[in-house]
């Protein structure tokens, strides 16, 4: 089950400082990998074990002055149905104004946990003024400071008392979601794959409004279709679309096996598929890369390898995932996207038997052994696939310690050589013995 943390309020208040906080670690690693994914609002966060997804909704506002108040509420409405935990920032600085009183109004109405944060308490003569803000009638006070990161442990606790516990069900079918940007062609992929069943769609107990599941099973394929497309909802401001498929995307992402991320063709990977892509593989999931509306390019014999080069440099160092050339309107490699989806949820499920790891990655090991580290040998002396819901290796020696991210880097490349993990991330872990 997904737990959305969403950041509200009007601009100032210090929404995106505490969000760079909340996700602070995590930003210094994906920036690493790919460079530009400046504009993201959205990524992972981590409190006393339990991983949950920040929204920082100011990054979907309007520049234009009179659009900007009707989108604010318009996000603070779609928080209210889509996220776990609502928090609702203002600024004790500049104290309550009718930006605020407005959205004040709006989350009293949320059934959803809200809580309100008064930032920018950056020392204890402040908190003299926190007291005007129980006026909203939205319970306690959260008194933080963005900036230094005070207060920000409690609020945290808070947050994540309000997260729901779902024992994940083992599904019985794969899961796969249908994620991208507006436009890409979700809806007339999954038309062109389910055709006149279209109608025959199976909500399932639980998650009956987070998105619409769709049997398929023809072919010799059968799966559980995650639709995120025919949920759209109208919104009168234009940003919000971005905002509100982000959300729904968030949420199709952690719920399934496979994440099939679909780039148009003639836009190119934008940032914004990167960040999904970076969010699939954070949550472990499988990703087949569809890109669509291939035959709007002009091409000749080199187009495919150039476009195909272009995305996996921007992918990397996780570079090893499917990417399949479609046209939705033209039929073209529809089912070749359903076999690689199926292709990578059987790499993502698949069990590699201790001997045969064993036997194949000894030998390389004894061949290139990691690099001694002070004076010290590393001796790596078994290896064994855990039982996880994805492919996750333990590698057993004497000093786990001494291995470093290269080497580390050099097992997962080996691994990916001589057993296809094509689309799932793996995560090599080592063990004293
Ligand atoms: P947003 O528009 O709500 O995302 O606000 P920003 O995060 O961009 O912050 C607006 C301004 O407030 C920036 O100049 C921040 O440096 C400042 N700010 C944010 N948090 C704090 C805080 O805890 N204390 C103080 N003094 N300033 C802060
Ligand atoms: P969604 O917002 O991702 O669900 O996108 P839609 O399925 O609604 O498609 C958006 C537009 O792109 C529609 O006009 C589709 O007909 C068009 N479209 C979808 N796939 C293709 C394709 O492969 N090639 C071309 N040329 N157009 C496509």
């Amino acid at each position: 089950m997904s737990n959305i943390v969403a950041i509200v309020g009007r601009p100032n208040v210090g929404k995106s400082t505490l969000y760079n906080r909340l996700t602070e670690s995590r930003k210094a690693i994906v920036d690493d990998q790919s460079g530009v994914t400046r504009d993201r609002h959205y990524g992972v966060a981590e409190w006393i074990g339990k991983q949950f997804t920040v929204i920082d909704t100011g990054g979907y506002v309007a520049h234009s002055e009179d659009v900007f108040e009707a989108a604010i509420r318009e996000q603070v409405i779609i928080a209210i149905e889509e996220a776990t935990v609502i928090l609702f920032m203002v600024d004790v600085t500049t104290g309550i104004t009718d930006l605020d009183d407005s959205i004040a109004d709006l989350l009293r109405r949320s059934k959803k946990p809200v809580l309100v944060i008064a930032n920018k308490v950056d020392n204890n003569k402040l908190l003299d003024d926190i007291h005007q803000f129980y006026s909203f009638g939205l319970g306690e006070i959260y008194s933080i400071s963005s900036m230094t990161g005070s207060g920000t442990g409690e609020l945290l606790d808070e947050v994540v008392s309000h997260f729901q516990e779902v024992d994940e069900e083992p599904s019985l079918l794969p899961k796969y979601a249908i994620v991208g940007r507006p436009n890409v062609g979700k809806s007339s992929l999954i038309n062109a794959l389910i055709g006149k069943d279209r109608n025959i769609v199976t909500p399932i107990a639980g998650t009956t409004r987070d998105s619409i599941h769709i049997h398929y099973n023809q072919f010799g394929h059968e799966f559980m279709l995650i639709d995120t497309a025919g949920l759209r909802k109208k919104t009168k401001v234009k940003e919000n679309i971005e905002f509100y498929s982000v959300m729904r995307t968030i949420k199709a992402l952690e719920e399934a096996d496979v994440v099939i991320l679909m780039i148009d063709a003639v836009e190119g990977m934008e940032s914004q598929d990167v960040n999904i892509f970076h969010l699939a593989e954070k949550n472990k999931k499988g990703v087949v890369i569809l890109v669509n509306k291939w035959d709007l390019i002009e091409k000749n014999n080199k187009t495919t390898k150039v476009f195909e080069d272009e995305i996996r440099q921007r992918l990397a160092p996780f570079s090893d995932v499917p990417v399949v050339f479609t046209s939705v309107t033209e039929k073209q490699r529809i089912f070749k996207a359903v076999e690689a989806a199926s292709k990578v949820f059987e790499n993502k499920t698949k069990k590699i038997p201790t001997s045969k790891l064993n036997d194949t990655l000894l030998p390389i090991i004894e061949n290139y052994p990691p690099p001694a580290l002070k004076g010290k040998y590393v001796k790596i002396k078994y290896i064994t696939q855990i039982n996880a819901s994805s492919p996750m290796f333990a590698f057993f020696c004497n000093l786990p310690q001494y291995i470093k991210e290269p080497y580390k880097r050099f097992l997962e490349n080996k691994l990916r050589e001589h057993f296809d993990f094509s689309g799932v991330p793996i995560q090599i872990y080592f063990r004293q013995k």
